[in-house]
């Protein structure tokens, strides 16, 4: 455990809702703390927060950059999560010998409760909120928090009475996790992402492999083995290793619409049923992230029927694989959150691959540093047709060309969802998948799907 002691000097780098966290945290340890922050100005109420704390904009804050000199008495560094690693700061204070750490790393050892931590590239937050859901649907007291929520030195200022914690992690986070060591860790798949802040695939996988890094006895992984990186290189370091996917051999294993639960190693019996066709976890992406929150939940006792109970009334978060509408037998879904790859090929993979292909993709907006070439196999298989928005419009409608797939560019939202509807058939689906970040058109995804659903609604308006 990272040693905290009242009078230490910590400087806290990059504000934001984590970073306020560990400055309030730091705060009633005792410690001084003093904020280095890039933006020019930070809103009213971070300024507000901080005063709460004793940190006044003059002396204890500095903002517009980072310099060497206001790190120079530093004892702890901590920076956000978003903050790249790289920074000349950062760099020297750990030539200096300073401990530069992550909110996982001040975490470890702090919380008094098991702890299920997720990660992976795509399902992260589905499956957190899931496993949530499914244990306090089975009379359990939990907290869900990390990257989605509440940060976790929030909650360790005032832990209440959860008996489980549970967290979803990213990269940026794992990559600064100290001794961080949860008793149930999932990592649900791997595909390229934020290889502009990573440098390198390997360097991001690196990263996420830190969830298994310090486990040991008594400890849980949990991989999704149709990750031909995972299955090939899986953790070794915790007690138990359970896997989902299709693969033989899997412990909860995708079959159709249901996920087939395997009985305890020893034990006799066809193991547990889950069929999902009738609840909102019917996609295919879902129904992997339904197997790796069973397993996890049954780690933690939760039995067939309460798991079967929680999943019937799950309500998965908006914009992944959302329907927003139908019009004359074309649906329409709001796959906003699908900013990679990865989450772009496996929504793919849900739908039929007969003679006639049944999705008209729309898709661009602004690369991640991500390479496309992967969608092209997904492209030629199951698109009929595909609408190019935003700066990446270019790049993809070469992944188009090579599939041999027709597509067309569309300057806005609304132009993109007339589009794609001309080119659909009934019985189609117009699926938003953009494999990019949204930010050189909207605010955030979810704005993205806002307008999708928006101008899916005014289009039905019009062609009534
Ligand atoms: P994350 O928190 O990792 O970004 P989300 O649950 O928010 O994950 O989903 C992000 C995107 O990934 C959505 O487009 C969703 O449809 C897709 N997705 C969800 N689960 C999976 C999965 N298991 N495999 C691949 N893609 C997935």
């Amino acid at each position: 455990m990272l040693e905290l002691k009242a009078g230490m000097k910590a400087v806290v780098v990059g504000l934001g809702k984590s970073g306020l966290a560990a400055v309030r945290y730091l705060h009633q340890q005792g410690l001084e703390v003093a904020v280095s922050e890039f933006r020019e100005t930070v809103p009213e109420e971070e300024r507000v927060a901080l005063e709460q704390c004793g940190i006044d904009s003059g002396t204890g804050m500095e903002t517009g950059g980072h310099t060497a000199a206001f790190f120079a008495d530093a004892d702890l560094i901590v920076p956000s999560p978003g903050v790249p690693t790289d920074l000349p700061v950062l760099a020297a204070a750990r030539n200096r010998g300073v401990p530069v750490v992550g909110e996982l790393a001040l975490a470890a050892g702090r919380i008094q409760v098991p702890v299920i931590a997720v990660t992976g590239s795509n399902g992260k937050t589905t499956v957190t909120s899931l496993i949530g859901h499914l244990l306090w649907s089975s009379g359990k007291k939990v907290f869900v928090g990390g990257n989605i929520g509440t940060p976790i030195l929030e909650y360790l200022l005032e832990p209440g009475d959860a008996e489980v914690v549970v967290l979803e992690l990213s990269s940026f986070q794992l990559e600064a996790a100290g001794d961080f060591r949860p008793d149930i860790g999932l990592l649900l798949n791997l595909s390229p992402d934020h290889i502009d802040r990573h440098g390198s695939f390997e360097e991001y996988v690196a990263a996420k492999m830190q969830l298994f890094a310090r486990q040991g006895r008594g400890d849980t992984a949990i991989i999704g083995t149709d990750d031909v990186l995972l299955a090939a290189a899986p953790p070794t370091a915790g007690e138990k290793l359970y896997s989902f996917g299709t693969q033989p051999g899997c412990r909860a294993r995708v079959e159709g619409t249901a996920v087939r639960v395997e009985p305890e190693f020893g034990r006799e019996g066809t193991g547990a049923l889950y069929e999902l066709a009738e609840t909102r976890l019917h996609s295919r992406v879902n129904l992997y992230n339904a197997a790796a929150a069973i397993l996890a939940v049954q780690a933690f006792g939760c039995n067939e029927q309460e798991i079967k109970a929680g999943l019937a009334d799950y309500q998965p978060p908006k914009h992944r694989m959302t329907p927003v509408g139908e019009i004359n037998g074309v649906r329409f879904i709001n796959d906003s959150k699908a900013t990679n790859v990865g989450a772009v090929v496996a929504a793919l993979a849900g739908f039929g691959m007969g003679a006639d292909k049944e999705v008209v993709l729309i898709a661009g907006g602004r690369n991640k540093g991500g390479d496309f070439a992967a969608l092209v196999p997904a492209f030629r298989q199951y698109a009929k047709h595909v609408v190019l928005i935003g700066e990446s419009a270019s790049d993809l409608a070469a992944v188009a060309d090579e599939a041999g797939v027709g597509y067309q560019f569309a300057g806005d939202m609304e132009e993109a969802v007339a589009r794609a509807f001309a080119a659909a058939s009934p019985g189609d689906t117009v699926l938003l998948a953009p494999a990019c970040a949204s930010f050189d058109m909207f605010r955030n995804y979810e704005h993205r799907g806002e307008e999708f659903g928006r101008c899916v609604d005014s289009f039905q308006g019009k062609s009534q």
